[in-house]
Parts: structure tokens; C-alpha cells; sequence
């Protein structure tokens, strides 16, 4: 039988990779599995500026200092999609790559991915003016412009942050108000380049090979109209990333896993971390923090089990 690891981590965003620091320096040599695009969402963020300890920083700048951390602390970081698991029997098993992993506990750190709002010309249309990662793609909207959906801290901060290089930036809301933090709407509101444009819903994004506007519909008056546009960016929240745990552990209705104690998930040795069990704060700092809690948990079960 392979190498039957202590801990294996799935998921490299900050709630993974402080795990792993706090396991590492528990001497349980953790295995991290952080997925081909390592990092999680913070990769696709700008500036953060409430991580405690950092006034202003990169999101992938952040990613890499705690991922050295980890690292210098003898955290192992493997870079591979988790296709499968099988949690019904000891040693759990993982599979990554061609690879099949065995360990004695594992912690869920998943996260969460950009929800669309299932539009056929959306999908057509995506990378071709449709957008959901404003720092990915915000360059290529110089001077332009564009629009983004949703009403929420993401809708804004993308909103605020495209104005950078759009000559305006629409924000098509679906109410009559915003769900965002009060000093990110007051960002907002105070920017020139922003419009909102509210109690209205994309119908279709207009464009054969590229994106030349969005039909909408006032939900209030049922009214539609066209809005001209070079550029659509979906900011309408987050789906956990828990379709290859189904099954295996127990999910609430909407996909988030939810822990019957502390950070134990429903079957022994499986511990849960950051946005995949957070509908609610899903700050980098609440991640980091959940990261640790599951990493003293695993190492608690381990030391009970009498193998660590
Ligand atoms: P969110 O808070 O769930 O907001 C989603 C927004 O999209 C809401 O305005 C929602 O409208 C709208 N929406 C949802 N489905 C839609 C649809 N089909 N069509 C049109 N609009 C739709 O998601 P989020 O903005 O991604 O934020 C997620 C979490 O991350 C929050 O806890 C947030 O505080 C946190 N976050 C924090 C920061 C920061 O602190 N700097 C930055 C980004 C995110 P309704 O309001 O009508 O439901």
C-alpha cells in the first residue's frame, strides 16, 4: 500500500495554506493538494487591504507569502486537480493526477467559485467581452464601455477597480438597493465613471463574436431595453466547490458543508475550512483563521487516534 500521509489538505487558498503552516509546524508533514490554479480567489483579486499586518497588498502577492510560510515549515504543495474521493473507510483516499493518495485525515478547503447567471449568450460570449475576474481582464477595457452585474461587495469593488482603465462603468442591480458594505457603496457612488442602473436583470448579451451590449429588463415596469457595451463583467456571488465530496459527507442545500463540531465534517477525520463551509464572511482573514482552527482539530483527532 502507498505512503499513508497524516493530513492531506485540498485547496491552497489561504484557508489550505494556513493549515498547512499550523500542521507543518505540528510535525504532521502535510500534504497540500492545491489544484492547478493554485492560490484560490485571492489570485483573482487587486489590492487587498484587510489583511491584518498588510495596509495594501497584491491578492497573489499575499498568496505567495503565505505559501512560502508553509512552506518553509515543511508544508509539501502539489499542484494537481482532486478528481475523486473515498471517505467511507480508513486510510481515506484521494485522487490527484495519475495518483492515488491514502491518509489518515483530511481538511476540506475548497472554496468557492464565480456564479454566472446562465445565459446561453453569456457562455458564447465568455472571454469574448464576458467576463467574471475584473483583474484578469479590466486591461483590455481601456477606454471603454462596460458594465457589471450584481449589487454585492464584489459587484462594487470590480466596479471601482475597472474604472481604472473604462471610460464608464454601468452597474446593472436586480433591486433597489445594494447588498455591498456601506464604505464600498460609498466608494462607488462617489465615482464619476459609475452609473447603477437598477431593478433590472440581463436578458441576453448582445454580439455574435464579441460582446455589444446586454438586453435588459426593468423588473418593476417589465420594460426592455439595450445597453451599448464592449464589455460584461458577472459579479452575482459564489458556488462552493463541493461536486467531488457529494455523497461522501454531508452537504446543506445549497452545496456548503457544514460542520457537526468545530471544524469536524460528518465522517471522522475530515475537517473543513474557509469559503466551502462560509456563506457568511468569506474574508481572506476569516479563511486564514478557519484554516488554523481545522489544522489544531486534525492534529487533536490524530494525537486521539493515537497515530500522529
Ligand atoms: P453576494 O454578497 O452574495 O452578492 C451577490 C450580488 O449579486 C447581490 O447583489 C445579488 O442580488 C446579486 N445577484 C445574485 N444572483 C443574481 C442574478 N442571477 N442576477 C443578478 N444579480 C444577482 O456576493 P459577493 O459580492 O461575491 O460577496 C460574497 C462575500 O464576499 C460577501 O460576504 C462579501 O462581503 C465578501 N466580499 C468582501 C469583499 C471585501 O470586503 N473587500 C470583497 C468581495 C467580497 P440580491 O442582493 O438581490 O440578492
Amino acid at each position: 500500500m502507498s505512503k499513508v500521509h497524516n493530513l492531506i489538505i485540498i485547496g491552497s487558498g489561504p484557508a489550505g495554506l494556513t493549515a498547512g503552516l499550523y500542521a507543518a509546524r505540528a510535525e504532521l508533514e502535510p500534504l497540500i493538494i492545491g489544484g492547478l490554479e493554485a492560490g484560490g480567489q485571492l489570485m483573482l483579486t487587486t489590492e487587498v487591504e484587510n489583511f491584518p499586518g498588510y495596509e495594501s497588498i497584491l491578492g497573489p502577492e499575499l498568496i505567495d507569502k503565505i505559501t512560502n510560510h508553509a512552506k518553509k515549515f515543511g508544508t509539501e504543495l502539489i499542484r494537481e486537480n482532486v478528481t475523486k474521493v473515498d471517505f467511507s473507510s480508513q486510510p481515506l483516499k484521494v485522487w490527484a493526477g495519475d495518483q492515488e493518495y491514502h491518509s489518515k485525515s483530511v481538511i476540506i478547503a475548497t472554496g468557492a467559485s464565480a456564479r454566472w447567471l446562465g445565459l446561453d449568450s453569456e457562455t458564447r460570449l465568455r472571454g469574448k467581452g464576458v467576463s467574471s475576474c475584473a483583474t484578469c481582464d479590466g486591461f483590455f477595457f481601456k477606454d471603454k464601455d462596460i458594465a457589471v452585474v450584481g449589487g454585492g461587495d464584489s459587484a462594487l469593488e470590480e466596479a471601482t477597480f475597472l474604472t481604472k482603465f473604462a471610460s464608464k462603468v454601468s452597474v446593472i442591480v436586480r433591486r433597489d438597493e445594494l447588498r455591498a458594505s456601506k464604505p464600498l457603496q460609498k466608494r462607488a457612488q462617489e465615482n464619476p465613471k459609475i452609473e447603477f442602473v437598477w431593478n433590472s436583470e440581463v436578458q441576453e448579451v448582445l454580439g455574435d463574436s464579441k460582446v455589444e451590449g446586454v438586453r435588459l429588463k426593468n423588473n418593476k415596469t417589465e420594460a426592455e431595453s439595450d445597453l451599448k457595451l464592449d464589455g460584461l463583467f458577472v459579479a452575482i456571488g459564489h458556488t462552493p466547490n463541493t461536486g467531488i465530496f457529494e455523497g461522501q459527507i454531508d452537504l446543506d442545500e445549497k452545496g456548503y458543508i457544514k460542520p457537526v463540531k468545530n471544524t469536524a465534517a460528518s465522517v471522522s477525520g475530515i475537517f473543513v475550512a474557509g469559503d466551502v463551509e462560509d456563506i457568511r464572511y468569506r474574508q481572506a482573514i476569516t479563511a486564514a483563521g478557519s484554516g488554523c482552527k481545522a489544522a489544531l482539530d486534525a492534529e487533536k483527532w490524530l494525537a486521539e487516534q493515537g497515530n500522529a
